[in-house]
């Protein structure tokens, strides 16, 4: 029976992962896999999550079961560092989940059980797994205008067009902040646009929210999906720990659900936990337990701010400094968006073939749509990427 398996496209992230570590090349650089390095190429376990670590493992005496839903204090501390006050809690059914990855799919299976017939519609460009899921769970997709890759910039006219376009049977899935791939953010108000037309055309809005924090800060990243959340009767968060806490491996994230009344986040929470039950029964914990007590602890969480801190700063001054450098080389401004974007990625709008030039001639490494991780970027490297660039005809 197995040999009547189809054969699956391999995950491009992760072939690109093992061409680099196959690479001889001492020079060569990473930019593409989407995981936050420092100065030094590393990606560190944060002191906070040290901390915390050290505090469960002198404190914790046993490692039984916890609920379907994952602990209660977690999802209680994801929904105030989410939502903050937007939203009564009594409104808001949570479950923990294996990764945002997971928290997508769960909340699609979800969207799913609601109704089967629902379209998705999703930003073009964005994360690919949206798309996978999104067909793996059986629902239909519907790109909607996103971004203008000429102008560099959010296509707002075109992406307000296309909600338009959506019912109240449709999810419409939104970054919250940092948009994989390409580094442009929807505006305080551009959230309020969306509000309006999402209000009026009745449709449910998915926030997929993995880099809170990266952007500009904790609470401005998340002012406008709490915008959002205070205006509309319904909405579906799916937030993942991986980047924001360092904690990647332990697969630590939540489901958000936000219903129109107490009534209906009960019959949520009912199905949510059964679906966790069906999937994965327990959501891992440690992790989980990890980011509870860096948040409820005044001086952790300092510490973890802190940390957030130089984290989302360093990936701002590399981006001014890779933009500065090529403007310097190129003696133009055509590069100066990649200052104004925000989070870990940006596209560098090279073909197929610019990718691949910069990649077997300079040893640069980007993902083939051209994505580049900016935590890959060192003060070092900067002018090796920037000739790389240019040399591919960028
Ligand atoms: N959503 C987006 C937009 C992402 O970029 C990622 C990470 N690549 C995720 C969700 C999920 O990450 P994880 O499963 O590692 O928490």
């Amino acid at each position: 029976m197995l040999n009547l398996l189809s054969p699956q496209t391999p995950d491009k992230i992760i072939g690109l992962m093992q061409a680099f570590r196959a690479d001889p090349r001492t020079d060569k650089i990473d930019l593409g896999v989407g995981v936050y390095r420092d100065d030094e190429g590393r990606t560190r376990v944060l002191r906070a999550v040290k901390a915390a670590e050290e505090r469960l493992w002198r404190s914790q005496d046993t490692k039984g079961y916890v609920g379907i839903e994952g602990d209660p204090a977690f999802l209680d501390a994801m929904r105030g560092l989410v939502l903050g006050g937007s939203v009564a809690p009594e409104r808001v059914a949570a479950v923990a989940t294996p990764g945002g990855t997971a928290a997508v799919r769960i909340a699609l299976d979800l969207v799913r059980l609601a109704n089967p017939k629902t379209r998705v519609f999703v930003p073009d460009p964005s994360w690919p797994n949206h798309a996978a899921i999104i067909g793996f769970v059986g629902l239909e997709r519907v790109d909607y205008r996103y971004y203008d890759a000429v102008g560099r910039t959010l296509d707002m006219a075109g992406l307000l067009a296309d909600l338009e376009r959506t019912g109240p049977g449709d999810v419409v899935i939104l970054h919250g902040c940092c948009h994989n791939p390409t580094g442009a953010d929807l505006s305080a108000r551009d959230w309020a646009e969306v509000g309006k037309v999402l209000a009026r055309t009745g449709a449910l809005v998915m926030v997929d929210l993995a880099y809170q924090g990266f952007g500009a800060g904790i609470e401005a990243d998340a002012a406008g999906l709490r915008a959002l959340a205070a205006s509309l009767p319904e909405m579906l968060v799916a937030v993942s720990c991986s980047k924001n806490f360092g904690l990647y491996r332990e697969r630590v994230a939540a489901i958000l659900a936000v219903s129109a009344d107490a009534a209906t986040a009960g019959l949520v929470r009912g199905n949510l936990s059964n679906l966790n039950r069906q999937t994965y029964a327990f959501p891992p914990d440690h992790g989980a337990r990890v980011v509870t007590e860096i948040l409820g602890d005044a001086a952790l969480c300092d510490q973890w701010m802190v940390e957030l801190d130089s984290m989302r700063f360093r990936m701002q001054e590399l981006r001014t400094a890779l933009a500065e450098t090529l403007r310097d080389i190129s003696g133009s401004d055509r590069f100066a968006y990649l200052a104004g974007q925000r989070g870990m990625f940006s596209l560098l709008g090279a073909s197929p073939v610019q990718v691949a030039k910069m990649r077997d001639e300079k040893g640069v490494y980007v993902i083939g749509d051209s994505r580049m991780n900016v935590a890959g970027l060192t003060e070092a490297n900067i002018p090796r990427v920037a000739e790389a660039m240019l040399a591919a005809g960028l």
